[in-house]
């Protein structure tokens, strides 16, 4: 007989039908999928491999990455960094997988969550508000003192501890910054939060991030490699939820300027409502009672900043009046409308407008915004000349503060002068963004492939990317592509592991042959129809998925103004807060969620609460995406198909979101009804089809697909499972 190598024992102990989760858990079931996908896992820390993993619904995929993650922090000593999408995720692997864990195997060893220096609380600058009351309004003051009652108890010093609700602007005003923070000189150093957790991850060798934050630490390191970067050194990484990897990494790499942040900035120096709470003020305040500052330092103060502060905001709202003019009314074939992406195209910088007028009013902001800057900075170098002197040290934190603003201001000047460039931009984009309360600039890169390979994947010894959907027609090409998986001196592994849910027996795919095409006018009506139709027969415990909120709200008015509503719950997306609206998907048998993006993925419903999800159409890119669509231009430039090679496997990824909503636990059943029949009529819809689960059905008119779901319900009701 072959003898076990140790590795093999110990994968056996813990996953075997015997071994240490079948101790532990009640109802344990040998999963082959989850004790291969560990071994696989294992393997890539050995090899320093990278590992691509696609691990259908209820393979167990946290277990079988933690479980090489603990083995190799206790055997090499090295850290694991688990980065995820969702906080519901993380919390699972901090609260309940981690634990279980450690308990089952008998070890010991530390995890914990790091989080950007945003979410914790600056005790400096809560003293500070404390001190100096004027720099809150009454409302807010409510509000500080509830947050100073918090941190006499808070262990953490974390936003998301608080156990009531604090607005944006005021968890602005004591949240720790890295700009205003002097961190080792900082008199409550020790007794930082924020500190104390880095310390805290330091020490620990499972840590949990989310993809910004990872992201945002390969920006710092790269940025300044001689900082101290967010993450300890680490070689090991495991990416959970890795088809929302590029995403994010394409948001958190866009360069913004937004109006309202804006003038938040321009408030914290100089506010005309509240000049008593202004950091100018204030400091002014504190030199005009010292003989030795001289006049002219307060005038600058007092009249100087002020009076440049209100040219800034003068020259905003025109330059940001004239944006919305120009795309609003300049532009041919644009109607007004409360959200818009406009991308400003070569068509549109050879505007005529554009050149003569809009450039020039954003130059002149950046000029204006530059201008606050320097001067605020010469305040700054004027009162270094008192640095010895006793009474620095109480102006520290205002010219922290100032510092802070000055660094903003900037960012914000050279932002503006490069928006404005029209030079040749290769891979890159930019666009105006409207959302009827604030307006944006945004300059994003279209690619991240390479800087991912040369800033995260190369500097890693072992990268796990896993996910229940990352492969289309079971290949990992597109994954591969968009994240820049393709350096050949990198060793790599890819598998799939099916779900081991029955889907053959418990779940059914339904199209109906009959409907119109999405581009025809009568497809809204007949969906809709449609929809009515099989709510009656699954008996609500509906997901309706769509692609776009108008569809939804079109859909939502006409089936509300019909009984069904009387009889089955109608919840829409976006009237309660996501969480409570779940909750009461859970709660009320039979409701309906209308619901469009963030509800295709992330929602966990087991049970007979939802049985059945309706996709209204195949989730293609809008082709107006700015970011589409000058990725899709770049990629016909190289002689690509951009609806092949970028839009289908999009589409199918996120297809296979959706459709993963139905089965949540192996008792699960149900039907996944897609009203799109592009799906199996067009020749991409292949792609779409291999990509899914192997299960039973019924592409055929509607009234056969009705009779076909009634007899699935019927058959499925309560039978025991195989
Ligand atoms: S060390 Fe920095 S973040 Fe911490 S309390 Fe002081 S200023 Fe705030």
């Amino acid at each position: 007989m072959q003898e076990k190598n140790p590795r093999q024992e110990l994968l056996s102990l813990i996953f075997s039908k015997d071994g240490l989760l079948s101790r532990s858990l009640k109802n344990f079931e040998e999963r082959p999928g989850q004790k291969e996908m560990a071994e696989k896992i294992l393997d890539a820390y050995e090899e320093d491999n990278i590992a691509l993993i696609e691990a259908g619904t209820g393979t167990g995929k946290s277990l079988a990455y933690l479980v090489p993650a603990a083995y190799w922090a206790l055997k090499h000593h090295e850290k694991t960094v688990i980065t995820t999408n969702t906080i519901a995720l993380q919390e699972q692997l901090l609260h309940k997988d981690i634990p279980f864990l450690l308990k089952t195997m008998g070890i010991e060893l530390k995890a914990c969550l790091v989080k950007g220096m945003g979410n914790y609380l600056c005790l400096r600058k809560l003293r500070e508000l404390q001190e100096q009351p004027l720099l809150f309004s009454m409302e807010e003051s409510k509000e500080v003192q509830a947050i100073e009652q918090w941190a006499e108890k808070t262990d953490e010093g974390s936003r998301s501890d608080i156990p009531f609700q604090v607005a944006p602007g005021t968890w602005e005003k004591v949240a720790a910054e890295g700009e205003s923070c002097n961190h080792v000189k900082c008199p409550h150093y020790k007794a930082c939060f924020f500190f104390k957790a880095r310390k805290q991850a330091a020490d620990s060798q499972l840590l949990i991030v989310n993809h910004h934050l990872l992201l945002a630490d390969i920006e710092k390191r790269r940025r300044n490699p001689m900082q101290e970067s967010i993450l300890p050194p680490y070689k090991r990484l495991v990416i959970d939820e890795a088809h929302n990897l590029e995403d994010i990494a394409l948001e958190s790499f866009a360069q913004k300027f937004e109006r309202i942040a804006f003038i938040r900035q321009l408030a914290r120096l100089y506010s005309e409502s509240h000049p008593e709470r202004s950091r100018a003020t204030l400091l002014r305040q504190e030199l005009s009672v010292l003989s030795v500052i001289p006049p002219r330092l307060l005038q600058k103060l007092e009249i100087d900043i002020p009076a440049q502060k209100r040219e800034c905001q003068t020259q905003l709202e025109q330059a940001f009046a004239d944006l919305t003019h120009f795309f609003e009314t300049v532009l041919e074939n644009n109607t007004p409308s409360k959200e818009s992406k406009k991308r400003i195209t070569e068509f549109v910088a050879e505007n005529p407008f554009w050149k003569k007028d809009i450039v020039p009013s954003l130059l002149r902001l950046s000029e204006e915004i530059l201008r606050l800057s320097q001067m605020v900075k010469g305040i700054l170098t004027d009162l270094e000349e008192f640095e010895d002197a006793p009474f620095y040290e109480k102006l520290s934190l205002h010219l922290l503060e100032l510092q802070a603003v000055t660094q903003r201001l900037e960012l914000s000047a050279t932002f503006l002068d490069q928006f404005t460039q029209d030079t040749p931009r290769e891979k890159r984009v930019r666009w105006y963004e409207s959302n009827g309360v604030n307006i944006s600039l945004v300059d994003a890169s279209l690619d991240i492939s390479n800087f991912l390979n040369e800033h995260l994947f190369s500097q890693q010894r072992t990268s796990v990317l896993c996910s229940a959907t990352i492969a289309t027609a079971r290949s990992f090409s597109f994954l591969k592509k968009r994240l820049g998986l393709y350096d050949e001196s990198q060793k790599m592994t890819e598998e799939i592991f099916e779900s081991p849910f029955n889907y053959k027996e418990r779940s059914l795919f339904v199209v109906p042959t009959d409907l119109p095409l999405p581009s025809s006018p009568d497809f809204s009506a007949k969906c809709i129809q449609t929809m009515a139709e099989v709510i009656e027969v699954s008996k609500g415990s509906t997901f309706l998925l769509f692609t776009s909120y108008e569809m939804l709200q079109s859909c939502y008015r006409a089936l509300s103004s019909t009984d069904l509503s009387k009889r089955y719950p109608f919840l829409k997306q976006g009237e309660i807060p996501r969480h409570l609206l779940l909750e009461q998907f859970k709660k009320k048998e039979g409701s309906v969620l209308f619901a469009t993006d963030s509800f295709w993925e992330g929602v966990d419903v087991p049970g007979e609460a939802l049985r059945c999800v309706v996709i209204a159409k195949l989730p293609f890119s809008v082709p107006s995406d700015p970011l589409y669509e000058a990725y899709a231009q770049s990629l016909e430039k190289e002689g690509l198909d951009p609806f092949s090679d970028y839009s289908v496997p999009q589409a199918v990824i996120k297809f296979k979101q959706g459709f993963g909503r139905l089965m949540r636990k192996k008792d699960d059943r149900g039907c996944v009804v897609c009203l799109d029949h592009r799906i199996v009529k067009k020749s991409y819809g292949k792609q779409f089809l291999k990509s899914l689960p192997e299960c039973n059905t019924c592409f055929a008119p509607k009234a056969e697909a009705l009779a076909q779901m009634r007899l699935f319900y019927e058959r499925t009701k309560k039978k025991p499972l195989s």
